[in-house]
Order: C-alpha cells, then structure tokens, then sequence
C-alpha cells in the first residue's frame, strides 16, 4: 500500500507544475540576477543565462560567500552495505543485479570509521542499499552506538523509516539523514523504481519530514541529473523541497546535492546529458534562489570541476571516498555502488582548499541546537 502524501506534497501540489521559463529574454535575465529568488529560479536556469555563467558565478560566489564564509564542510561515506530489496534501474546495487554482495559487522564498521578518522575525518554518513533484514534499525542503532564515542558527527543515507524508528535513531546519536528524491516527476520515477519500499514516490517524498519531526536535525535531499528528461525542473523541484524544509524546521540544517548520474553496474544512460557549463549554472543559480540552503558535492564530479565550485556555491564536500562496502580498508572486495572521478586523497583535497584561502572543517566548532529529545514535535517548527 502507498503512503498517504505527506505535508510537502500537499504543498507542492497548490504549485504551478515545475516547468521551464520559456522564452527568456535579456531584461528577465537581468532582473533575475539582480533579485534572485525561488521564483526566478528558472529563468535563472534557462539557456538564456549560459552566455552570462561568469556573471551568474560572481553573484553565487559572493552570496556563499556572505552566508556561509570560507568554510568547506569535508565528510566521508561509509558503506555499510550493497544488500538491497529494491530494483533501481541507475543503481549498481539493484537487486535484479548480479553482484558481489556484502554487509559489514559491527566490528567492520567500526574499523572502516577508524581509517576514515585516521584521514581526519569527523563528519561520516553511513550508506547502504535498502535491506530491512541486513540493514535494520537494530543494526543502526548498534552502528550508531559503537561509533558514538569517537565520531562526533554521524549521518544515514539509507531507506526511509517510521517515525519511531527515526526518533529512536536520534535518541542512538543519528544527527543526519540524507534522502534523494531522484526526480521530482512521478511519471519517470515510476519508471526508474520498479520495485520495493524506494518504488513509493510520497513515502520517500515526506521521509526528510517525518525525519525531522521525530529530531533529526540535518537533512540532506537531492536529485540525480540526467535521469530525467528535465534536469531543469528537477534542480526546482529541490530548491521548493528545500526551501519548504528550512521554512517549516526552522531549526534544522538543510543541504542539496544535484549529482549527475554516472556509470555503475546498471549501466542506465542518462537520459539527458548534462555539461559542466549547465551543472556550474544549476548549481549557482540554486545558491542565488536559495541562498541559506548547504550545497553538497561528491567525487562522483571530476576535480577541476570541483575545486572551481568549492570556490563559488559548495559548502560540503566528499573526499578521497569509496562507494563500496569495506572499501577503505580491503577496496575490490565487493561492487561498489557508482564510480568516482575525483580519485584524491582527503588531504590533498583539504589542501586544496587551503591554497584556496578557504578553510577545511573536519569538524564543526559549535554543534547544531540541540533539538527534539523528549520536546514537543511542533517545537522544532516556525
Ligand atoms: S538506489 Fe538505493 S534503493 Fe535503489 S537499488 Fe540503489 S541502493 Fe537500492
């Protein structure tokens, strides 16, 4: 059975449908540019503004540069897990694919987070497939639980869960969850999810909801560009699912990321492909509309890319990571999920950043508000 559509789908559908701006001309560009907002955001992706991309570039570096300083969040995926229950066509864990299948112990858990300190990391996001016998809460929390004690900062990318479930996760340490709608378009996810819990659109469009009512107070969403034929109206379909979230849990941090589908053991070209020029455009063009929301970025982009991003509108970014279960300690032992371009260690990435002027924080200096534990729900709302 469905999910009954949650409050940001109610939302959503008292919208105009994310469409193009159609014809856009140079007074609308200008204008745009001049008073970006949510509702200029897509003249701002329009074509029209790939011609103006440095200008577009300065005014998305100065406002991340007002807002968020010359800070660069670093953070590293921790695969736990490729088990998966659903059959997703752009994804190397798929369960109709015949893979190397692997779940960590505990104990392997615990090293693989020892390596990743060890490369200074203090800022991890435990990933895996949607297995709700090999990943269960009860694995998580025990996850959580072991590595509490030296990983201040611990995030989960993995399915979506009941509200007791989040709220028992936070009450395990959990500080974030990341949940990536994909697309925003019904009809092309129905066609990528083609089946298990992740086939649902609404239950995993309100799952960074439910997350946050039960207190989990960092919430990352997402879209993978090219896996529908609109890239344009999936960045918008983010910028409002960001924008509601940040309006409705005031008190929670929300961060984008906008990869671009890459190949993997599925082998599901995109349906659009999506250049650097246009991927520098979406990106800027959501710093502008959306000015306090985090932008992530993975190593699924190449480095150049990166580093000239990590200049303009990033504010988090993966490093020196592996996509595959186990992979920091014993790499090739199991199918990683996607590859990765940007194939450099943490710290030559961080000094990366370094030679940039801008500060890499393994670490953040004062936690988030403290948030829900035992307060009432509507507490953490505006
Ligand atoms: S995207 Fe997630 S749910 Fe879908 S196949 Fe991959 S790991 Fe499983």
């Amino acid at each position: 059975m469905s999910a009954a559509p949650g409050r940001f789908a109610t939302y959503l559908a008292g919208l105009p449908p994310a469409t193009g701006a159609g014809e856009v001309d140079g007074a609308a560009v200008d204008l745009a540019l001049a008073r970006p907002s949510l509702g200029s955001l897509p003249v701002l992706l329009s074509p029209a503004v790939l011609p103006r991309i440095e200008e577009l570039a300065q005014r998305a570096r100065e406002v991340t540069l007002q807002r968020f300083g010359r800070a660069v969040r670093l953070f590293a995926p921790l695969y736990v897990s490729n088990a998966c229950l659903s059959s997703c066509t752009y994804c190397g864990f798929s369960r109709d694919l015949d893979v190397v299948r692997r779940t960590l112990t505990v104990e392997e858990v615990v090293a693989e987070a020892q390596a990743l300190t060890g490369r200074g990391f203090r800022h991890l996001l435990l990933v895996s497939g949607e297995h709700r016998v090999e990943v269960s809460a009860d694995y998580l929390v025990a996850c959580l639980d072991a590595l509490r004690p030296f990983v201040p900062s611990l995030s989960v990318e993995s399915q979506t869960w009941s509200d007791d479930t989040y709220a028992r996760l936070v009450a395990a340490g959990l500080e974030g969850v990341v949940h990536y709608q994909e697309t925003y378009d019904r009809a092309r996810y129905a066609e990528v999810h083609r089946a298990g819990w992740k086939r649902d659109y609404d239950r995993r469009l309100s799952s960074t909801e439910r997350a946050a009512e039960a207190g989990v107070r960092r919430l990352g969403i997402g879209a993978l560009l090219g896996l529908s034929a609109d890239w344009r109206a999936d960045v918008l379909g983010v910028a409002r699912h960001a924008m509601w979230l940040q309006r409705e849990y005031w008190r929670t941090e929300v961060t984008v990321a906008l990869p671009r589908l890459q190949p993997s053991a599925a082998g599901l070209p995109p349906l659009v492909a999506v250049s650097d020029a246009e991927y520098v455009q979406a990106l800027c063009a959501l710093r502008l509309a959306a000015p306090e929301v985090g932008i992530v970025l993975s190593t699924r982009e190449p480095a150049p890319l990166r580093d000239g991003l990590a200049r303009i509108a990033v504010t988090s970014m993966s490093a020196g990571s592996s996509t595959e279960p186990g992979g920091y300690r014993s790499p090739g032992a199991a199918q990683e999920q996607f590859s990765i371009s940007d194939e450099r260690t943490p710290a030559q990435v961080a000094a990366m950043l370094d030679a940039a002027g801008y500060e890499p924080v393994w670490k953040d200096a004062f936690p988030l508000v403290p948030s829900a534990s035992g307060a009432p729900r509507s507490s953490i709302r505006r």
